[in-house]
């Protein structure tokens, strides 16, 4: 086999190269050496500097492919010829992260493919990617493929780059994951030992080793999205550091944090449950215009309610029911643990605004309102009884 493989594919863990500069059109610079990889087949091109002595003379800011070549756009600071000799120096950090990321996306579409879910479409990104499926993915199917994957890494299964012909392909009869959409005079095949033979022109790890760890950050019906490498690392590390500091919170071990927190969802749930249910039984009560205030103060119907059961959205409908239903001369006090207090009257508001005053005047408290509408925030408590006997007071 005569043809020049790209430097990218033949060695991806060489970031830094001597090279010429073949042409250079405007800010698009073509190198004798291709150690950039161009953007492709979903993964992202590599970034970089070409330097010339000790100095950067261009920015690389993106790379795409120009016939087998890959074409540089780049950012020129200084003078630069074709001919020019020059030092290529590719993001390494950026290009490992891709690397880690392409060879994890080929993985986890392989043991996809096992469970019969094949891969439409991937997006290779530093250290993340996003996989596609033709069909809907269940959470039992991603846990038990992940846990597959990253038992691949733990292992160190190895990766190997395979270049053929187009003759020699049909000789192979090799068995891929997918067919070859297109053949170019070159075919390359990553064979991850024993889980997987695809078509690629990626750039890819020497061993599943160095991925680190497949996390995964969201998924649909049909995609999957998850980290690589310093990125699994450092979330797995800052969500580790909030469940411990929680953990003290809510005084529970780390291990517990998530059990506690469930219990403490449907205990809130339960509650908000339970506040909806008081409030369509009120609803209904004064639909039905049976006896809903408790007792009588001058001529007013007075109800308090020692706690609150409502919102104030539902409060209000409360209130305009109360209305809508001839219910005049009321007063309906809602108190919550004592301090928080939402009054209303009808007709003349002059209960409302004598209790405001009264209130207002003999505790310290933040609040206020119009129109026989209060809210009052207590700076302490205040007992049943007591609101009762201000009431009476009137
Ligand atoms: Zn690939």
């Amino acid at each position: 086999m005569n043809i020049k493989i790209p430097i990218y594919w033949k060695n991806p863990y060489l970031t830094s190269i001597e090279t010429k500069i073949l042409s250079i059109n405007g800010n698009e610079i073509i190198l004798e050496d291709d150690i950039f990889y161009p953007e492709s087949g979903g993964q992202e091109s590599d970034i970089g500097f070409l330097i010339v002595g000790n100095e950067k003379k261009a920015k690389i800011i993106h790379v795409f492919k120009k016939g087998e070549k890959s074409a540089l756009k780049a950012e020129i600071y200084g003078e630069l010829k074709k001919g020019e000799m020059v030092i290529a120096k590719i993001d390494s950090e950026r290009r490992n992260s891709l690397m880690r990321a392409h060879t994890a996306q080929h993985l986890l579409s392989a043991f996809l493919s096992k469970e019969g879910i094949e891969t439409v479409h991937a997006e290779i990104h530093p250290d993340e990617f996003i996989v596609e499926a033709d069909k809907k993915i269940s959470l039992e199917v991603l846990t038990n493929v992940i846990d597959k994957s990253n038992n691949a890494i733990f292992r160190g299964v190895k990766v190997h780059s395979r270049y053929f012909t187009p003759e020699e392909l049909e000789k192979q009869k090799l068995s891929t994951r997918k067919p070859l959409k297109k053949a170019g005079n070159i075919i390359r095949v990553i064979d991850i030992e024993n889980i997987d033979q695809t078509f690629c022109g990626g750039t890819h790890v020497d061993s599943l080793s160095k991925i680190g760890l497949l996390l995964p950050l969201s998924y649909g019906k049909k995609f999957i999205h998850i980290s690589t490498g310093k990125k699994s690392l450092k979330i797995i590390s800052k969500e580790n550091s909030k469940k411990i500091n929680l953990a003290r919170e809510l005084t529970t071990s780390p291990e517990q944090v998530f059990e506690t927190l469930d219990l403490l969802y449907q205990k809130t749930k339960a509650e908000i449950s339970s506040k909806d249910r008081v409030f369509i039984e009120f609803l209904k009560q004064i639909m039905s215009k049976k006896e809903i205030f408790t007792q009588k103060i001058h001529s007013y119907d007075v109800l308090v309610l020692p706690e609150l059961p409502f919102n104030k959205k539902q409060l209000n409908k409360v209130i305009r029911l109360l209305k809508e239903k001839g219910i005049q001369n009321y007063i309906l006090i809602s108190m919550d643990g004592y301090m928080n207090i939402d009054f209303s009257s009808n007709k003349s508001y002059y209960l409302a605004e004598k209790l405001f005053d009264v209130l207002s005047s003999r505790f310290e408290c933040k609040g206020g309102g119009k129109k026989g509408k209060y809210t009052l925030k207590l700076s302490h408590k205040i007992r049943y009884r007591e609101m009762i006997e201000i009431i009476q007071e009137l």
